[in-house]
């Protein structure tokens, strides 16, 4: 008989989990069922290029039900809701579907950190509704630019990854028509990355016409303001959230061993405390060896976990995710046709990075879509 094998979350860990699965395994074999709250994948690296309208919606997203029907793996596109993991069921809005073995892929949500007025007030980016709510707003002020004696003023809160490429990415939009601020509480932009990236990103910044404002805590986000600790202030036209991610609140309804911010603890092998149940990808804390929350580390540990349950039914050993810190490389846009690709050896700089991002954004999205109509399509219950 098959086993089946729910993978939860069908993100960049869930996506390859399944795919792999099913490279391992037939039909016969392996009964592979994905939910996902969203019918589509979302290329979560260039949301800042929607949100600014340099991609559309299309081209950043793969439909999943298209996707998992070809490879005939059942998708449901349905929250989940909470496992138990020793009865091995898992229950969503409209079932309940018992499981061999668990894959939890369900990522991380938006932090607004508890500052007041920030849910209210600011936009963040972390799903396709909120890069289409920050382009509408966008549009909506240079519409009025008209209406004031002072270029509007757009403040971009984190200057993380995620704020220093929508800000160099909003400064080429916008241009003169409203004045940019990028404002975080380090001293430089970028923590943890090389000096030699730093000044190269913040340079461009500057070159852009982007406002950098360090040690600059926010206590408060009104309507049309933002109010820092050190008792300052920016009128805001408009305040964007780029303030990092906390674990899902779906985490705790899922009867496994969390660490205190609620990241679901795995061992190397990518087990939770139920040896059957993994968790990859961004919802996921490996406690011996901590990793970095990218795309890149996501795809390769759904990857490992499928392999480890395949070794599993097969009573073969299982593998340890152990990547070396050499292995990681960063690719960080900064804006029309300049990025770095930054990696514990070596920075690269410019044009050549930014044709690389573009590429992996493409060979990543090429290989999933559904250029050729499926010829047959499963029967969905
Ligand atoms: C704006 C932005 C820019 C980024 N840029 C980069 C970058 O340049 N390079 C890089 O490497 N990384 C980048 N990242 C990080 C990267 O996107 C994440 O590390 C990666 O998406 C993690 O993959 P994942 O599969 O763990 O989670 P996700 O890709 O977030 O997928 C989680 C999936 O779970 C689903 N889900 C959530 N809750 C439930 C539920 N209860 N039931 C069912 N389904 C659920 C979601 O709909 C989603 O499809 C960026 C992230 C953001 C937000």
């Amino acid at each position: 008989m098959a086993h089946t094998i729910v993978i939860a979350g069908a993100g960049f860990a869930g996506i390859e989990a399944a795919l792999h699965l099913r490279d391992l395994a037939s039909k016969k074999d392996l009964d592979i069922r994905v939910f996902d709250k969203s019918k589509y994948f979302t290329y979560q690296p260039s949301l800042h290029m929607l949100a600014t309208g340099v991609k559309s919606k299309k081209a950043i997203t793969i439909d999943l039900e298209l996707l998992f029907s070809k490879k005939g793996i059942r998708f449901y596109p349905e929250a989940i809701d909470k496992v138990n993991p020793k009865t091995k069921t898992i229950y969503s809005e409209n079932r309940k579907v018992d499981f061999d073995y668990l894959i939890i892929g369900t990522g991380t949500v938006n932090n607004y950190r508890n500052v007041p007025g920030a849910p209210e007030n600011a936009l963040c980016l972390k799903t396709l509704a909120d890069a289409d709510k920050i382009k509408n707003s966008i549009h909506h002020l240079i519409d009025k630019t008209k209406v004031y004696s002072q270029p509007p003023k757009i403040v971009v809160i984190g200057t993380g990854l995620t704020g220093v490429e929508m800000a160099a990415e909003l400064a080429d939009m916008v241009k003169k028509r409203a004045q940019v601020i990028l404002v975080g509480t380090s001293s430089h932009i970028l923590k943890g990355f090389s000096f030699d990236a730093i000044g190269y990103a913040e340079k461009i910044l500057k070159k852009k016409g982007v406002d950098l404002q360090f040690n600059k805590s926010v206590s408060k986000i009104d309507s049309s303001k933002v109010s820092f600790r050190d008792k300052s202030e920016i009128y805001s036209s408009l305040t964007i959230w780029c303030g990092g991610v906390r674990a899902n609140p779906v985490n705790r309804r899922l009867g496994l061993r969390t660490n205190e911010y609620h990241f679901i603890m795995v061992n190397n092998f990518l087990q939770t405390n139920f040896l059957d149940v993994f968790a990859v990808g961004d919802c996921a804390y490996q406690f011996k060896t901590p990793q970095a929350m990218t795309a890149q580390t996501a795809s390769a540990q759904g990857k490992l976990a499928a392999g480890n349950i395949w070794a599993r039914i097969n009573d073969k050993e299982l593998v340890s995710y152990l990547p070396k810190q050499s292995d990681y490389k960063y690719l960080v846009s900064l804006g029309k046709y300049k990025a770095f690709l930054f990696s514990q050896k070596s920075l690269l700089k410019g044009l050549i990075p930014y044709n690389i991002k573009a590429f992996v954004e493409k060979e990543f999205l090429f290989k999933r879509k559904n250029w050729i109509w499926p010829i047959k399509k499963i029967n969905l219950k």
